[in-house]
């Protein structure tokens, strides 16, 4: 038997391994320095028989795991996207778990359906959205975008593709920098990779508008069915700002569904004065942020607006006996609203975020982001060997190291040992992309403990070892 205290006791010890661990965070490396197959070579490959006292399971993760874990909470992360998390996300993401409520309807859990219904109206208005679009969460950006391709499909196909599979080729357009995930959801929806059309960007790495129409024209010229377009607030390489307004106006001349991905710099919308990118979003179909990344609400916690949720409930009702309850007509049953059944309680965790920070509290977070990464960019801006690649929009620098008479192939190589000499220190972690063929390293700023001697260490790291690799090729 498992003893009736040890929840208790060993509930106490873990909130303050948590707490000590946010606190010393700095004293990890940033990025996991194991090698592959380490860790799975450390634990036991069976399961126990008999239980393990909680002792030694507490010993095997901290001797055995943390070693293996890239530390996404620490003040020098810069790769990829930040995925913030905080301590009073973390304490409402006990109580979820404490609750173990399952809120697939609102009957298995009135709370859990009327929070969201709640918070994801604060959160509209906090980005700034009009009240015409209705919110519902999602795990991710990407399980969200597959939502509104889905609607999109059923929307276009009158609800032919739901009963009876494709009758036509639907055509999804996005621009060559859209995340992976479109790709992704463009097969899972069933419309073909071949039916995602990518319309080429301009030297901001913005959808070219100009470009869209026709390539719609044409498609409808040989009878395929102009479906959805989805655009990029923010994209995962460079940053770049879609033109949203214009973008918009071309699906409203043709019927098409465009849906807005804005799953980083959604978070920026709610500072007034950043919020310029959004023109436009008021007339998109769907929108998708994620308060995971910037907002922070630890993983996952994905918000997706619609402004048809009817069209979204019919693209994926289902009416089983065993879930009807005699509060179906009154209330909102959110298995209906996206792919899964069964629900986490997410609006918990951004109920307390959002009182416990207050409005103003993230806009100052975001603040202090833009101004860190203005320091970084006006440090660089002025190094002979350094190029910025790409326009800094928010908090992410694209930039890379230059040397004269370098071919891009002897670039691509100089860039990819500069960054992996820095990650190998373990004080900074950044990551790279290509853009118009150039190998480009990433500097996104955007986790809440990051200060300016934080930035500062990763410029001092990126001058020490550009100069040198610059001096070992001399
Ligand atoms: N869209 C963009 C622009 C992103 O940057 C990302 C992730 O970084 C995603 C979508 C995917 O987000 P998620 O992991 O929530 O699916």
């Amino acid at each position: 038997m498992i003893p009736q205290d040890e929840f208790r006791k060993y509930g106490h010890e873990i909130v303050d391994w948590i707490a000590d661990y946010l606190s010393e965070v700095e004293k990890y490396p940033v990025k996991s320095q194991v090698k592959p197959g380490e860790i799975k070579s450390s634990v036991s490959p069976e399961p126990p028989i008999n239980g393990e006292p909680m002792e030694t399971i507490m010993s095997d993760f901290r001797e055995k795991i943390v070693p293996g874990i890239t530390h996404w909470q620490h003040p020098s992360w810069f790769a990829y996207f930040s995925s913030n998390s905080s301590p009073v996300s973390i304490l409402a993401e006990m109580l979820t778990a404490g609750l173990g409520v399952q809120g697939m309807i609102w009957d298995t859990s009135p709370s859990a359906t009327e929070l969201e219904e709640v918070v994801m109206n604060w959160l509209r208005d906090m980005i700034g959205l009009p009240d015409s679009f209705t919110g519902v969460i999602q795990d991710t950006a990407s399980t969200a975008t597959l939502c509104a391709m889905i609607s999109a499909r059923e929307k276009s196909s009158s609800f032919i593709t739901n009963q009876k599979g494709f009758d036509r080729t639907y055509r999804v357009y996005t621009s060559t920098q859209t995340h992976s995930s479109i790709e992704k959801d463009v097969k899972i929806a069933g419309f073909g990779k071949e039916n995602l059309i990518y319309i080429e960007t301009d030297e901001n790495y913005a959808l070219k508008p100009e470009l869209l129409e026709p390539a719609i024209i044409k498609d409808i010229n040989h009878g395929h069915v102009p479906c959805c377009v989805v655009g990029t607030l923010g994209s995962t390489s460079s940053m770049a700002m879609d033109p949203i307004d214009k973008i918009a106006d071309i699906c409203s001349k043709y019927g098409i569904w465009f849906h807005i991905d804005a799953a980083f710099a959604g978070t920026a919308a709610i500072v007034p004065e950043f919020r310029s990118f959004m023109k436009g979003a008021e007339k998109a179909d769907s929108f998708v942020f994620n308060p995971h990344k910037w907002m922070l609400t630890n993983f996952d916690c994905s918000a997706y607006f619609i402004k048809d949720s009817l069209q979204l409930q019919r693209s994926f009702a289902i009416m089983p006996e065993y879930l009807k309850t005699t509060a179906d007509s009154q209330v909102n049953n959110y298995r209906d609203w996206g792919i899964q059944l069964g629900r986490r309680f997410r609006s918990l965790k951004l109920w307390f975020v959002i009182r416990r920070y207050g409005v103003d509290g993230i806009r100052e977070m975001i603040r202090k982001h833009v101004n860190l990464t203005a320091k970084f960019v006006s440090w660089i801006e002025n190094d002979p060997n350094i190029e910025i690649t790409a326009p800094v929009n928010l908090t992410l620098v694209c930039f890379r190291l230059t040397k004269r008479g370098a071919t891009e192939e002897e670039l691509a190589v100089l860039n990819k040992s500069l960054m992996e000499m820095i990650n190998a220190t373990g004080q900074v972690y950044l990551t790279h992309t290509v853009l118009s063929g150039k190998f480009t390293l990433r500097l996104a700023i955007g986790r809440h403990n990051t200060e300016e001697r934080h930035v500062r260490l990763a410029y001092d790291l990126i001058r020490q070892y550009s100069d040198e690799l610059l001096n070992q090729q001399q």
